[in-house]
């Protein structure tokens, strides 16, 4: 195509040579064992075949991609970090975060809704007991079944231990009513990971239910229109009288609020893997905007402001991904400064890689700004991530609170 003379054709360059050229340039493979760049490749190549081709028409239309999703669970990708016996792929939290940093180059909306099933696959897993997870993970690894994980309400977000929603107990059910705002997946989805009160105030009166869908007294709210993560519905998910038995409850009584803060602890890692995905093809759109577009007589790639901007970008790229793989390690070796890492990537990767993927915008001019181009789907769909899975303000909080009372 020729942009030095204005727009001729669409801008979807993704090629999966292309990617994975910038990939060994930027070391996105160095310092992997041989297994881990294989199924980087297998990741890096899914997403450029499988993903890359659509994601501007799920973001149009709104389509949430089952189909794609279930060929990627077929690549073990339902559940990376789930135990092999119920179908799981047994794989590293720095394994997980290489897998999704490269399909996120695809579709980052798609990715992340397949990061927050694999959250609430691995919270099944890990705290449920042999007939809790023989009835649910075989499906959700297959992604035969999909998984929400509601934790969020209307009156409680960064304050999520002051959630509303109660399950009070009555003969071997517990009965849930309140509803549960921001929910990614909602009403799509099968399986519903649900924190609710059954006892006290504050953190210790949580316990954690799965619900499934069919429950009676399960409802959801109207989908939500929303700047970005288009291919994934966002519904209020409600409950009325909903009865659910109690042999579905993850854990005891009261440990709910744990189990949701282990979940979102790799939760972190893995949005922060979608952020760097999504920079990572931001660097190649603007390095290859700079090679063809010509303004002043010579092409952009010449002149000295934008190639320095573009170097920062790619020295901030791989910072990034060297505090989120800091971070996979020490969770995955359960150190005592894990939660305080998982912290800072969730804080510092997503704020560079949205300011990476919005100045790789800025390169592109006008033609950013154009929904023919990548670049501005991936600058709406990263914009969430300083927001959810705790905001920006509240890892900040997590760190801070830590480093305070550490003895
Ligand atoms: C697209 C999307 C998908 C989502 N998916 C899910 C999901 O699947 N499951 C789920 O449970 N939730 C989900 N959420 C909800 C998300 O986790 C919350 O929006 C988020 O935790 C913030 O809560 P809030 O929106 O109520 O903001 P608030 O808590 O009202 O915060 C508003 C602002 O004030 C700041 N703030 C609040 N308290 C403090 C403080 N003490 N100090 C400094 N700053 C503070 C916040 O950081 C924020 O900037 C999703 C949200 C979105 C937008």
């Amino acid at each position: 195509f020729n942009m030095s003379g204005g727009c001729k054709q669409v801008a979807y360059a993704f090629h999966p040579h292309v990617l994975y050229v910038l990939c060994s340039l930027l070391t996105a493979a160095h310092g992997l064992s041989d297994e881990q760049r294989e199924f980087q490749k297998v990741a890096f190549d899914f997403a450029a075949n499988e993903m890359a081709p659509h994601m501007a028409e799920w973001d149009e239309k709104e389509m949430f991609p089952i189909e794609t999703m279930r060929k990627a669970a077929q690549l073990g990708f339902g559940g990376i970090y789930v135990q092999p016996d119920v179908g799981g792929s047994g794989l590293s939290r720095l394994d997980t975060s290489v897998i999704f940093e490269a399909l996120s180059t695809g579709c980052v909306s798609t990715t992340a809704y397949i990061s927050i099933h694999n959250m609430c696959a691995w919270m099944i897993d890990t705290f449920g007991n042999t007939e809790q997870r023989e009835k649910f993970c075989p499906d959700l690894c297959s992604m035969e079944k999909f998984a929400s994980y509601c934790l969020t309400e209307p009156g409680s977000g960064s304050d999520a231990a002051s959630l509303l929603t109660t399950a009070q107990l009555k003969g071997d059910h517990y009965i849930l009513n309140g509803s549960k705002a921001f929910i990614s997946g909602g009403g799509d989805t099968d399986v519903y990971v649900v924190m609710c009160r059954t006892g006290g105030k504050g953190p210790k009166g949580i316990s954690c239910l799965v619900v499934e869908k069919e429950t009676p007294g399960l409802s959801f709210g109207k989908k939500e229109k929303k700047v970005g993560w288009n291919s994934q519905p966002t519904r209020a998910v409600i409950f009325e009288d909903c009865a659910v038995p109690v042999t579905n409850r993850l854990g005891e009584e009261g440990q709910g609020f744990g189990i949701a803060m282990k979940g979102l602890n790799g939760g972190r890692i893995n949005i922060a893997s979608c952020s760097l995905g999504a920079a990572h093809a931001c660097v190649q759109l603007a390095r290859d905007h700079l090679l063809v577009r010509k303004q002043f007589g010579e092409t952009l790639s010449n002149n000295q402001f934008l190639q320095f901007k573009l170097a920062e970008m790619a020295t901030k790229l791989v910072a990034s991904r060297l505090l989120v793989r800091e971070a996979a390690t020490a969770l995955q070796e359960s150190r005592s400064d894990a939660v305080s890492l998982c912290s800072m990537a969730k804080l510092f990767v997503t704020d560079e890689c949205f300011n990476i993927c919005n100045q790789a915008l800025q390169m592109h001019g006008g033609y950013g700004y154009l929904k023919d181009y990548a670049v501005q789907q991936f600058v709406r769909d990263i914009r969430v991530h300083q927001i959810l899975e705790g905001t920006n303000e509240v890892m900040r909080m997590i760190i801070s609170r830590n480093l305070l009372t550490e003895s």
